[in-house]
């Protein structure tokens, strides 16, 4: 029998040279797999009793590298809670190689936690289990509901304690990406004047992520155009499930539109959009409400890299570059009316439309109401509170205009469609910080699979399973995540 192999591709080393480094990971002293994704690795086409043995391991831990791979750390820059910062990059991270599907898809296989790099600056190159575990569980459920999103192949605990506030069990990610390139992939290079670096890489994504642009009178505009409706869509998606990013830096911004790097990430509870869960966003930079105009923001920092590219007029450039990031405006409202239509059931437009929606979302607020929670109950025909004038008079309304002869079907259709819309469950903060903290205990992925199994088919009600579906208890106000570098 032939060694077990990993035939990955190097399509980003094709990239000018100053964009990443040959790397190593550090050996581990100790690894063992706390959990692989299943579902993944069978969408990946990849067999897991090779990942689940002691070659897979050692893969997955860094301790070897499959045949005839060359890892690298990618470089990368990215404006961090709006400063400037020129060289950032994978220091705690590296690219094992691209996973090509047989349907000719490719995907990034990346270790996170892998060990120290050229970027490391002061960093000890390592991550923590708990955030890693994390991590997992959020793409799993953003997948779930179909929000583009990086996943977790693999959570490898290695064996050695890593020094935070306090000594914590050392972790590696596997992660899987449409690709890791950031707008602070072009920030590195624009700070740099490459010019004809950022028009190779300009190339690079096209090819890789929007083909579609190739064919297209001007495909660098083209392409612009289209990341920036994919990210407008993506804000868009985030907020009605609930999700704050909580670090939405340039460098954790990715060029393909997927949610990527949940370091401080948390879902809302009570519906309120000044909501902030990160310890470290102290202006509260990256709220929930926040996110569609930090995004503009970012964007604004990309078209300033290609620019140059735009027009060789630089009052044309820029010209063009405003209609861009008017029409991310554009895309998100729509998209975002898009998606609360479908939460509240509408199936038709009626005039009334955006004022019930308004309105609904307003009496959350006023009444500290669980915004999964409320939707959820509405679309099993029960009023998220006690008796409350307000809110029954708002429910009479919608009532009214789902009713057949306005929603063009049946009330019941109505609700059915909605409930596939409506989560139960998400990953809640109390749960969620539950597994972690079971999964630092016990060392396997018990609880952790039960959770993402009701995260994975998070519309599907499975009875007495209330713990996790309800809002938080009290005590849990306040919450705060940590960014677990
Ligand atoms: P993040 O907050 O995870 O998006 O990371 C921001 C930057 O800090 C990236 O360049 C990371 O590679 C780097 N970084 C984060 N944690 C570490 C670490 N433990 N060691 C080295 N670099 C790190
Ligand atoms: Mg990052």
């Amino acid at each position: 029998m032939s060694a077990p192999s990993w035939p990955l591709e190097k399509s980003f080393t094709s990239l000018p040279e100053l964009l990443f480094e040959h790397t190593r990971a550090t050996p581990v002293e100790n690894p063992s797999l706390l959990a692989i994704n299943t579902p993944l690795v069978k969408l990946l086409e990849l067999d897991e009793s090779i990942l689940r043995s002691s070659i897979g391991l050692s893969w997955l831990s860094g301790n070897s590298a499959p045949p005839n791979t060359t890892p690298i750390a990618q470089a990368y820059a990215g404006h961090q809670f709006g400063r400037f910062v020129p060289s950032l990059g994978d220091g705690r991270a590296l690219l094992l190689g691209e996973h090509r599907l047989s349907n000719g898809e490719l995907y990034d296989i990346q270790l996170k936690g892998s060990g120290r790099t050229k970027f490391s600056r002061g960093g000890d190159g390592r991550a923590a289990l708990g955030p890693m575990v994390r991590e997992y569980i959020v793409g799993e459920f953003l997948s779930a509901v179909g929000i583009p999103t990086t996943r977790a192949l693999a959570v490898t605990i290695t064996g050695e304690s890593i020094q935070r506030e306090k000594p914590l069990i050392g972790a590696i990610l596997t992660r899987v990406a449409k690709s890791h390139i950031r707008i602070g992939t072009f920030e590195y290079l624009h700070a740099r004047s490459e010019h004809a670096a950022i028009e190779q890489l300009v190339n690079y994504c096209i090819s890789r992520h929007y083909p579609e642009c190739q064919e297209a009178p001007d495909p660098v505009y083209s392409f612009c155009k289209r990341f920036i409706e994919r990210t407008a869509s993506l804000v868009s998606q985030w907020l009605h499930v609930g999700f704050i990013h909580g670090v939405l830096n340039t460098d954790n911004i990715t060029i393909s539109g997927q949610s990527i790097d949940f370091g401080p990430c948390a879902f809302i509870d009570t519906y309120d959009p000044a909501t902030v869960f990160s310890s470290i966003d102290v202006n509260a930079r990256y709220a929930y409400g926040a996110q569609p105009s930090i995004m503009h923001w970012n964007l604004a920092r990309f078209l300033e890299t290609v620019l140059f590219l735009l027009d060789d007029d630089t009052t044309k450039a820029l010209e063009k570059a405003r209609d861009l990031l008017q029409h991310f405006e554009t895309v998100f409202h729509a998209d975002w009316h898009l998606g609360i239509r479908a939460k509240l059931g509408l199936n038709t437009t009626q005039p009334e439309d955006a004022e019930l929606a308004t309105d609904f979302l307003n009496l959350l607020f006023s009444n500290k109401l669980d915004f999964t929670q409320s939707f959820r109950l509405i679309s099993e025909s029960s009023l998220p509170l006690e008796p409350n004038h307000a809110l029954s008079h708002w429910h009479k309304k919608w009532i009214d205009r789902i009713h057949l002869s306005k929603n063009k079907r049946s009330t019941d259709a109505t609700f059915s469609a909605m409930k596939q819309t409506n989560p139960l469950y998400i990953p809640r903060n109390h749960i969620v910080e539950k597994v972690l903290s079971t999964c630092q205990q016990t060392l396997d992925s018990k609880e952790l699979d039960k959770l993402l199994s009701f995260l994975r088919a998070p519309y599907t009600e499975v009875p007495a399973t209330e713990v996790f579906h309800t809002p938080p208890p009290p005590e849990w106000k306040g919450y705060k995540t940590f960014c677990g570098t």
